[in-house]
């Protein structure tokens, strides 16, 4: 039987890249995982631990730590890399160092040839996805951030708590920045095809009211930062975002998820990378169905975008 190698490349094995490979591993998303890191070591020493979970996987995968020519052939290159921010260090500090650090690999990456997906975790997520997709030259379609899929995993996962039902059965999304001005378009939120607007009008109301609603939405916003207090740092639920990208693209799905992806227009935006859910394939982002969102989320919506892009300019040195 011929069976297409699906090959993924790893760039940055922290926290959150390893919770990815880990989440690949359970979940037998490809057959070839290739890790490279700063730290060659560190990378060795995380395909050395995973192989050795292979006896008690799904089905089998090849894993090692690598370079980056073993980018040419890759599907896709998935990029937790980064650094940490120091004390006293602004924001744009931060992101500076962080866009020096994807200097680096971006470059190589074209170099080998690489023709697949670019899939960015890194934060802040949108400029270095816009950032990455500027530096390789690649077809926008082809350079994914993960966005808002974790914020909206995170909203999901409390709607179905508070309404009691399956959070697979919530349709609803955090879009826009992954930050601070994301936010909830509560007007076209359902469960089970029913506006949420309906049923928190409806009696009994006390379980669902629209102060519950923002105070649930205030939770997902701040939700990193309540884990970064508690444990240093947020890596699971990013790493099953990432897995939940990846097989979408390599089973070409088509899945609807709320990537970070470059807008032509859409919403009447543009010149930004931006949480919407757009349809996800083999070819990376497809089309974008517009959400029909109310004024006030509308204003919210390119409040969002507009921080964005000016975080960019900044950085890119046009403020
Ligand atoms: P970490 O410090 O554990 O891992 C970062 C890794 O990057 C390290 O292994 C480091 O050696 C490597 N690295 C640094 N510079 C490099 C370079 N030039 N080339 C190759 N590798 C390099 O950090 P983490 O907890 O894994 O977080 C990684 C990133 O993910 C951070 O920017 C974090 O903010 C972000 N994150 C994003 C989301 C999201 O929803 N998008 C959620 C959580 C964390």
């Amino acid at each position: 039987m011929i069976r297409d190698n699906r090959k993924v490349v790893l760039v940055g094995t922290g926290m959150v890249g390893m919770s990815y490979a880990y989440a690949l591993l359970n979940q037998s998303l490809c057959d070839e995982l290739v890790l490279i890191d700063i730290d060659r070591r560190r990378a060795e020493g995380e395909a050395m631990d995973l192989n050795h979970g292979l006896a008690f996987a799904a089905s089998t995968m090849k894993i090692y730590a690598g370079d980056y020519t073993d980018c040419e052939n890759a599907d896709i290159v998935v990029i937790c890399a980064g650094v940490a921010q120091q004390p006293n260090e602004s924001r744009l500090d931060l992101l500076k160092r962080n866009a020096a650090v994807f200097e680096s690999i971006i470059a190589p990456i074209t170099r080998s040839g690489f023709n697949g997906i670019f899939l960015v975790a890194t934060n802040p997520v949108d400029i270095l996805a816009r950032l990455t997709c500027s530096l390789s030259g690649f077809n926008p379609r082809r350079v994914i951030g993960s966005g808002t899929v974790l914020d909206t995993a995170r909203l999901r996962y409390l709607l179905g708590e508070l309404l009691e039902v399956d959070p697979r059965n919530v349709h609803a999304y955090v879009i826009g920045e992954h930050g601070d001005s994301e936010f909830v378009p509560w007007s076209r939120a359902t469960i089970a095809t029913r506006p949420l607007t309906d049923i928190c009008a409806e009696p009994p109301r006390g379980y669902c009211t629209w102060d519950s609603l923002r105070a649930l939405e205030t939770e997902v916003r701040d939700a990193a930062q309540v884990i970064i207090r508690a444990k240093r740092a947020t890596y699971y639920g990013i790493g099953m975002s990432l897995a939940r990208i990846t097989k979408a693209i390599l089973g070409d799905e088509n899945s609807v998820l709320t990537v970070s992806a470059k807008l032509f227009s859409e919403y009447g935006e543009h010149d930004v990378f931006v949480g919407v859910p757009c349809v996800i394939g083999r070819n990376g982002v497809g089309r974008i169905h517009e959400l029909d969102l109310s004024e006030e989320e509308f204003r919210s919506f390119h409040a969002s975008c507009e921080t964005l892009r000016t975080s960019y300019n900044e950085l890119r040195g046009r403020a």
